[in-house]
């Protein structure tokens, strides 16, 4: 043990004894499965002559939207697209309101910017950053034309509650879905229950497509117009035009957009897709492991999401506990990463950033709710290749840390 001894300092220049809990590799914070199967669709993809917005884009369409029980799907090039694209197709534009809360990836917030509508901006459940539906209903009014509920980590928010007070003012309910694949409401699949969800198939996600979205919903004439508007506003199906059934002419119809899926995207989408509910099975037994082994541990507040709801675990979330531990949560990710684990935050609140602040005239104080869980939020390692012995590893090192600050 001449690690111990007091003499004896590494070359960094600390005196530190090497942690007992120290992972002998990196155990990275996500890592996507990709297997054969997804590179050889997209080996055929290349050689198939079809890169973009063709046959494969549409199978993987129809596959999405009869997993999650939409009536139609539209691939975009990201989750951020998709959600602005269908606020287009909203109808949402200068002047209105959209609701949304300040727990999610910035791009929620922009992609209302995008279409000139103000963000307004309501606080979290106190012990869930999901949107607090009453804080909603203190904030609808007749500009209110949309409302954007966050399925956080792939907890779903209360749909029923959100969709009567989007119906009070008639505005409709967009849900960002990006990280709720595959979550269920009450029994019924997300992107198939309200007006519009927006999914995200980025590399870090659930299910990838390297980058990708998919819009779903159950409104025909919302899905016609986000399929014309992912397209340069163009009316028919570009992928007609070339064969021999199709012809040279084409119309554009309205403002568009460069947001479509490309075929190589696609291919990949396919077979992630058919190894979804595998992958799931894989990121349960994790979770499971997770609640487990973390549940003695002082100072550890576990996610729990509300009872209404599957979660899709996108992320497993844990805080730390301020009144319990007197270290910060950022040494505490300190610490892990010195023991070779790696982790995330999510989310950095909207109202946290100069942007938002600056241009929504909102301050770090206005969202209680958000900024206590924000402060206090670790992301821990989670995908679905993980080997399960790592979650005991991870435990054992944050029991460690926790133990040797407890207050
Ligand atoms: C990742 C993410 C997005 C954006 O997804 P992209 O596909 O990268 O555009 C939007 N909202 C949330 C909550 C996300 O986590």
């Amino acid at each position: 043990m001449a690690g111990k001894l007091a003499t004896d300092s590494s070359s960094d220049g600390s005196n530190a004894a090497p942690s007992p809990t120290r992972l002998p590799e990196f155990l990275p914070f996500h890592r996507p499965s990709i297997t054969e199967a997804e590179i050889s669709e997209v080996v055929d993809t290349l050689r198939s002559g079809w890169l973009t917005l063709g046959p494969r884009t549409q199978r993987f369409e129809e596959q999405f939207a009869e997993r999650v029980g939409a009536k139609r799907a539209i691939g975009v090039s990201s989750c951020t697209a998709g959600l602005h694209l269908t606020l287009v197709a909203m109808g949402v534009g200068e002047g209105d309101e959209v609701i949304t809360s300040p727990y999610t990836f910035p791009s929620t917030v922009s992609s209302i910017l995008y279409t000139g509508a103000t963000p307004v901006l309501v606080d979290t459940l106190p012990d869930y950053p999901n949107i607090d539906p009453e804080a909603v209903a203190a904030k609808v009014s007749s500009k209110t034309k949309a409302i954007v509920p966050i399925h956080f980590a792939g907890a779903a928010c209360d749909l029923d509650r959100i969709t009567e007070i989007a119906e009070s003012v008639g505005a409709r309910v967009l849900e960002d879905a990006a990280h709720a694949l595959p979550t269920t409401y009450k029994g019924r699949t997300v992107g198939g229950i309200g007006d519009a969800a927006a999914f995200s198939l980025y590399a870090g996600k659930n299910m990838t497509t390297g980058e990708g979205g998919m819009v779903t919903t159950n409104d025909d004439a919302l899905a016609d117009e986000v399929k014309c508007l992912r397209l340069h506003g163009i009316s028919r199906d570009a992928w007609k035009r070339y064969t021999a059934e199709g012809s040279w002419y084409y119309e554009v119809s309205m403002l568009g957009f460069k947001y479509n899926m490309t075929d190589i995207a696609a291919a990949m989408g396919l077979q992630q897709l058919a190894r979804l509910d595998e992958m799931q099975e894989r990121r349960m037994q994790l979770i499971r492991a997770y609640d487990g082994a973390l549940a003695g541990i002082a100072g550890v507040i576990l996610p729990r999401p509300a009872d209404y709801t599957e979660s899709s675990w996108h992320l497993y979330v844990i805080r730390i506990d301020p009144d319990v531990i007197g270290m910060g949560r950022s040494q505490v990710i300190e610490e892990l990463k010195a023991d070779n684990i790696g982790t995330s935050v999510h989310f950095i609140p909207a109202h946290h950033h100069p942007f938002f602040q600056e241009r929504l005239g909102c301050k770090e104080s206005d969202l209680p709710n958000a900024t206590r869980l924000f402060e206090t939020a670790i992301s821990l390692p989670l995908f679905p290749d993980m080997e399960l012995a790592a979650v005991d590893q991870v435990a054992a090192s944050l029991a460690r840390i926790l133990e040797e600050n407890r207050r």
